[in-house]
């Protein structure tokens, strides 16, 4: 490091318009709702903190105003492959961007160093640990940094799995660097982290830009689990190998779960924290260039996926709170497409995941779990709309049901269930209150096994008297007496099912007792993801495969070339030279130069065969 070419640190000045920037580099005509704003908090010096959902466009809130301003930006982030992702994405967009970890050899750190120091670099992405360390800060400030940008800053938040202890020091940045505007990012919803941000970063006096969390191209389904393996093999089948996660929450399951689709024939590949690092790096890079379509994953699986359409995410089991439910399925559908997040949901499940939090010592920490997954329970018990509850819950007041979650698009329906409700109940005493859940379904669809045959159940009066219904029909009506405090679970007995009180009056027939009728099957209407676009299916298959060769040829994901919306854009607009193509939503000038000869080539072709 040499100390001649180092620029005077004065304050960066605004070189270039916000507007033009977004058109000719990142190909797009109009800000989004508060990127603006935010922007121009910046190029004024101001603080800001940006809560925005995932998909809703913080990247572009520091990533213009580093362009727009005459120095450097320094973006804090908190894994090496989304600094990866970034910088190959600012690349692809011709922007001077890179990162320094240690993931780099010194060789190639030096250089990146002297890159800096040149001046040749707009935007430095560097992890909480490196840019904390002496040597480090020294370096910064014989520079011209214009802004810091924390993103992901709900890493400074001890509740949270994401918590990393360095973001909490980041404070001592502001303390260096008094003049330099610092901005926040997040897609977090809940307020306590969002206090705990401004305090532990130091944040003056910040603009703050609170988006709406809403993320309406994801439809929320809720779907009683019972058996999840058929159930998600049929869901699986039905989704034309698209990209999903699906959540489990320990990693035998996981393990199984994606042995099980990958023996279905499907390209699916397991994600936890037991596997080596070389492992899970390959099933994440796998994963982002498509070439492995489902993730099957512990929560491990998180912050690092940047992969814009993701489909479906579906929740195996039950998650611990709203907060991880609401990150978890804001992975799907990133790119404003349609999307899907499933969840199965077993009410004996809440029982399961109580009793696991009696291991947690700390008592406070188990305090807030408890309340956690108490709100996360009455989420998944409820029949209102689902999103109404969500946004509600992150303080968001929605006046209207959604239209888009499974309450909303087949509405629960209710019918006298007094003489199932009967037959259920005399099953469980006839069969002397000794039995669980399954055992019950058994003998009231008349089951041939062996165990009821060694019990000479067969012989009994209700032996068979609901096989008129299916196993899931009596299931969910189980549940639902056990819900209604008709029937009760000995958990010492094996959860042997026995009659309450209240069961003798509705077996007297003095009740008529109302019930839900069991939601069997949720409908997934199969969606065209794209169906906004009016685009032609043969050319966007045509130029979704010159996209994967360009990409692999480049070693980056697909995306980082041009996402779907782009993609069917092109398939509907069909431009065939440079001007036309330059219209089509996200392509600037960079990608114009790089990829718009042989895409154009790709279209004219195609419509001189046509
Ligand atoms: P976040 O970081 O908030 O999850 P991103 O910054 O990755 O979101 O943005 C999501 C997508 O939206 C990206 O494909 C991005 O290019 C696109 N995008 C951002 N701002 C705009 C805009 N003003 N107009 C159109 N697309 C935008
Ligand atoms: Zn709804």
């Amino acid at each position: 490091m040499s100390a001649m070419n180092t620029p005077n640190p004065t304050a960066s000045t605004v070189v270039r318009s916000p507007a033009a920037i977004l058109k000719q580099v990142f190909g797009y005509s109009e800000f989004r709702d508060g990127q603006e704003t935010v922007i121009n908090a910046a190029l004024n010096g101001q603080d800001s903190l940006v809560l925005l959902p995932t998909g809703g466009g913080k990247s572009v809130c520091y990533q213009v105003p580093a362009l727009a301003l005459s120095g450097l930006t320094v973006v804090i982030s908190p894994l090496i492959s989304l600094m990866q992702d970034q910088v190959s994405q600012l690349q692809a967009l011709g922007v001077k961007a890179a990162y320094i970890n240690n993931s780099l050899n010194r060789d190639e750190q030096q250089q990146i160093y002297q890159q800096l120091h040149s001046g040749l670099l707009k935007l430095l992405y560097v992890a909480p640990e490196k840019v904390l360390q002496h040597e480090f800060k020294e370096r910064l400030s014989h520079l011209n940094i214009s802004l810091f940008a924390i993103d992901e800053a709900h890493c400074v938040s001890h509740w949270g799995h994401d918590f990393r202890p360095h973001y909490c020091r980041l404070s001592e940045l502001k303390q260096r660097f008094a003049d330099v505007p610092m901005m926040a990012l997040t897609a977090t919803a809940d307020k306590a982290t969002r206090f705990d941000i401004v305090q532990q970063l130091g944040l003056n006096a910040p603009y703050i830009h609170t988006g709406s969390f809403d993320r309406p191209n994801i439809r929320y389904t809720i779907e009683e689990k019972f058996k999840p393996l058929a159930q998600l093999l049929r869901y699986l089948k039905e989704q034309q190998n698209q990209s999903g996660i699906i959540y489990c929450t320990s990693r035998k399951r996981v393990d199984e779960i994606a042995e099980k689709i990958a023996d279905a024939g499907m390209n699916a590949a397991a994600y936890h924290a037991g596997m080596s690092n070389e492992q899970r790096q390959f099933v994440q890079t796998g994963f982002a260039r498509d070439d492995i379509q489902i993730v099957v994953a512990t929560v491990a699986f998180g912050m690092g996926i940047n992969k814009p359409n993701v489909r479906f995410v579906l929740h195996y089991d039950i998650p611990k709170s709203i907060e991880s439910y609401y990150q978890e399925t804001g992975r799907a559908g990133r790119d404003g497409l349609a999307a899907e997040a499933i969840m199965y949901f077993d009410p004996a499940d809440i029982g399961r995941v109580r009793r696991f939090f009696e291991d947690i010592e700390d008592e406070q920490r188990r305090r807030v779990e408890e309340q956690r997954f108490n709100a996360m329970a009455s989420f998944a018990e409820a029949q209102t709309c689902r999103r109404q509850i969500l946004l509600n819950y992150f303080s968001e007041y929605q006046r209207e049901p959604c239209g888009n979650c499974d309450i909303c698009l087949n509405p629960p329906k209710s019918f006298d269930g007094t003489l199932v409700a009967q037959q259920a109940l005399s099953c469980v005493y006839r069969a002397e209150q000794r039995f669980g859940l399954g055992y019950i379904v058994e003998l009231l669809r008349g089951a041939n096994t062996s165990r009821i045959r060694d019990n000479n159940h067969h012989q009994l009066s209700t032996y068979g008297i609901g096989k008129d219904h299916s196993s899931e029909f009596w299931l969910s009506i189980l549940r639902q007496l056990i819900h209604q405090g008709l029937l009760s679970q000995d958990i010492t007995q094996g959860s042997a099912l026995r009659l309450t009180e209240g069961a003798r009056a509705i077996l007297k027939g003095q009740y008529a007792l109302q019930m839900a009728e069991p939601r069997l099957q949720a409908k997934h209407v199969y969606q065209d993801k794209l169906a906004q676009f009016n685009y032609d299916k043969k050319l966007f298959a045509k130029l979704r495969a010159l996209r994967k060769e360009l990409a692999d040829a480049d070693d980056v994901p697909p995306y980082v070339v041009f996402n779907d919306k782009t993609l069917a854009e092109m398939a509907q607009l069909m431009p065939t030279n440079d001007s036309e193509f330059l219209k089509v939503s996200g392509v600037g000038f960079t990608k114009l130069n790089k990829y718009g000869s042989p895409f154009l080539h790709a279209i004219r072709d195609y419509l001189a065969q046509s």
